[in-house]
């Protein structure tokens, strides 16, 4: 189902964001004052996984440029469908889900960032789609990552385990089209939120001392972005808070 355009239905819907944004900004506003830290040292990251291309062209009318996806094959075609709606706003997408080799060469074509690398073989394919995109012409620049690290120490869910983050991020750093921006993580399933994030934040200062450049912390979610600001994320990534509840089922 494609929400029509232009219609009452996008007016309502452009009000729904707006609350909801302005209530996600006080919430980010009251966390950065809380830690002691400017609003601007925390990049919000638009997680619109399951909702249409439209949502995200209304998003982007509220001012929001940045927007992430965690599936490829739902994400190229939003993309392109968000080009053909707000052809005028610069965005960038990132992804930030479970990344297939197979789809590395598609990722390079819509992504300007990958928060979600997290094994030797995923750095190898994607700097070699990098470079291909590059020279077909898909894209111009180098692709920025982040390093996924597993918090929970369950890889299943995503991320490597933090005892690999040095050879992986040497990987990157040496690869040629990828460039070490810092670390992404998702706080475990059990547990306090609060603890798994100063465990991150100290990962991110060890990291640090070898890469200076890789100076972004990606944590923080709907549910418990307050924590992770504490813990000095830099960037948060919402989806509910913004969009609302997601369905099972993808729509386009
Ligand atoms: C879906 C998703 C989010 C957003 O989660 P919400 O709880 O809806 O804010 C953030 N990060 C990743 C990696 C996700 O897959």
């Amino acid at each position: 189902m494609t929400r029509p355009w232009g219609t009452a239905d996008e007016t309502a819907r452009r009000a729904e964001l707006g609350a909801a944004l302005e209530e996600l900004e006080g919430r980010l506003g009251r966390a950065c004052a809380a830690a002691g830290r400017a609003r601007d040292e925390v990049r919000l990251l638009a997680v619109t996984k399951t909702f249409p291309a439209a949502d995200a062209a209304l998003l982007a009318q509220l001012g929001l440029d940045r927007f992430a996806e965690n599936r490829d094959q739902e994400a190229a075609r939003k993309v392109a469908r968000f080009v053909e709606l707000a052809p005028d706003v610069a965005a960038r997408w990132h992804m930030v889900g479970q990344l297939q080799r197979n789809k590395v060469r598609s990722v390079a074509r819509w992504a300007g960032e990958v928060q979600s690398v997290d094994s030797r073989r995923l750095v190898v394919a994607l700097n070699k789609a990098v470079r291909a995109a590059r020279d077909a012409g898909e894209r111009t620049e180098p692709m920025d990552v982040l390093l996924q690290v597993s918090l929970d120490d369950d890889p299943s869910r995503g991320g490597c385990l933090a005892g690999d983050l040095p050879l992986l991020a040497a990987d990157v750093a040496d690869s040629g089209q990828l460039r070490l921006r810092g670390l992404m993580a998702v706080a475990p399933l059990e547990g306090e939120p609060a603890r798994a994030f100063d465990r991150l934040a100290g990962i991110a200062r060890g990291l640090r001392s070898e890469h200076p450049d890789a100076v972004e912390l990606s944590a923080g979610m709907s549910g418990d972005l307050e924590d992770a600001v504490a813990a000095g994320s830099t960037c948060v990534r919402v989806g509910t808070a913004l969009l609302g509840g997601r369905r099972l089922a993808s729509p386009q």
